[in-house]
C-alpha cells in the first residue's frame, strides 16, 4: 500500500522543526529514523498532513558524558548506541538491550527518541529507560521541560509529549560501583517484538542487594516498573526463598493481555521465569551469590 497524500519539509533545527509542529499542530508528524512511522504510513493507519523530517538535525545526534551519566540525543542512531564504548562502560542495562531491537538494518536508521517517542509497549528501549530512572527533555513552545522516564509513558502509543512539543535527549545515570545489569528477553524469532522481557539492575553491599530496579516490557500497555518486587529484595540477600516471593510479586503485579502471538497466563508466566533469571544474572555481574 502507498501512504496518503501529505506535503514533506527537512528542517535543519531543532528551532525550525518547532515552528513546523507550532503551524501544523496535529496534523504534523516528525520522521526520525521511519521504521515506525513509514510502516504506519503505508498501511494508512495514520494519515498526517505535513512530514517534518528531522535527520538533517545535527545537533540531536550525539552521546556525551554529563554530570555523571550519558546524554543521548534523540536523533542518535540504535545503533550508534549499540556500538558505543561510554554506553557499554558507563550503561551496561541499554548495551545489552540495544541488539534486541528488531534487526540491525531496523537500528541503523531507527533512532533512541523514535523508539521513546513510538511507546510501543513491547520495545526495549522504553522499559529500559524505565528501569535506569532516565531523564528525557523534551522541548516546545514554552521552552524546555524534564520528564522521569516513569511518567513520559501514557498509554499504547502514547506518551506525555504533546503535539507541538518534540523530545530532545534522554539522559541516564551512570551505573555505580558493585552494580550488576541484566536484560533478559523472550520473542518468538529474533528481531521479533518481545513477548515479555525485563531489565534487572542491582547494586550489592556484600552479599546483600543494597538497591534493585526491575522493569519489564510486553506485558502491559506501558513499561511497568516492579516496585513491590523490588521493595522484597532490598537489603536482602537474592535467597531462593526470596527469589520465589519476588517472582510472584511480579506476576501478581503484571496484567498482561492476550493477542495473536500468546495468551494473558503464557505471558505472565514467561515473565516470572524471566524475573528470575535476570534477577541471578544481575546479582552473579554484581559479584554477589545468586541463590541457585
Ligand atoms: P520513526 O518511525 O521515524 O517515528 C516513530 C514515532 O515517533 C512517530 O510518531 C514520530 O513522529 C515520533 N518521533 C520520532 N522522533 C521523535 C522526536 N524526537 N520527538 C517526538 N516524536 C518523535 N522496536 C523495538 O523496540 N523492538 C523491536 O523488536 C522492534 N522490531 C522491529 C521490527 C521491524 C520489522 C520494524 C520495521 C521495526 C521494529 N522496531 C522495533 C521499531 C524500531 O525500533 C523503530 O526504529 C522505532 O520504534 C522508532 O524509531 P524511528 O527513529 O524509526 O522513529
Amino acid at each position: 500500500m502507498k501512504p496518503p497524500a501529505f506535503s514533506y519539509v527537512a528542517v535543519s533545527s531543532v528551532e525550525a522543526a518547532l515552528a513546523e509542529l507550532a503551524r501544523y499542530g496535529e496534523d504534523a508528524k516528525l520522521l526520525a529514523g521511519g521504521q515506525s512511522l513509514v510502516p504506519m504510513l503505508n498501511m494508512r493507519l495514520i494519515s498526517p498532513g505535513r512530514l517534518v523530517d528531522l535527520n538533517r538535525v545535527r545537533e540531536l545526534a550525539y552521546i556525551r558524558e554529563r554530570d555523571g551519566g550519558v546524554a543521548i540525543g534523540a536523533m542518535t542512531r540504535q545503533r550508534a548506541v549499540e556500538k558505543d564504548r561510554l554506553v557499554a562502560a558507563r550503561i551496561p542495562l541499554l548495551a545489552e538491550a540495544m541488539p534486541w531491537v528488531g534487526h540491525f538494518q531496523i537500528r541503523n536508521r531507527g533512532t533512541i527518541g523514535g523508539s521513546l517517542a513510538h511507546a510501543d509497549p513491547a520495545a526495549e528501549l522504553p522499559a529500559v529507560a524505565v528501569c535506569l530512572d532516565a531523564q528525557l527533555t523534551v522541548r516546545g513552545p514554552e521552552g524546555e521541560r524534564v520528564v522521569p522516564a516513569r511518567e513520559f509513558f501514557k498509554t499504547y502509543l502514547t506518551t506525555v509529549m504533546r503535539s507541538t512539543e518534540l523530545l530532545t535527549e534522554v539522559w541516564f545515570q551512570a551505573s555505580p560501583p558493585r552494580s550488576g545489569a541484566a536484560w533478559v528477553e523472550f520473542a518468538r524469532r529474533h528481531g521479533d517484538y518481545a513477548l515479555a522481557a525485563i531489565g534487572a539492575v542491582v547494586v550489592m553491599a556484600d552479599d546483600v542487594i543494597r538497591e534493585v530496579r526491575l522493569a519489564l516490557t510486553g506485558v502491559e500497555d506501558v513499561p511497568v516498573r516492579a516496585s513491590e518486587a523490588e521493595a522484597l529484595l532490598a537489603g536482602q540477600p537474592l535467597s531462593p526463598e526470596r527469589l520465589e516471593e519476588v517472582v510472584a510479586a511480579v506476576k501478581a503485579r503484571i496484567k498482561p493481555s492476550a493477542d495473536i502471538h500468546a495468551t494473558a497466563e503464557y505471558r505472565r508466566h514467561l515473565a516470572g521465569v524471566l524475573t528470575a533469571r535476570a534477577l541471578r544474572l544481575a546479582v552473579e555481574r554484581a559479584g554477589g551469590e545468586a541463590g541457585r
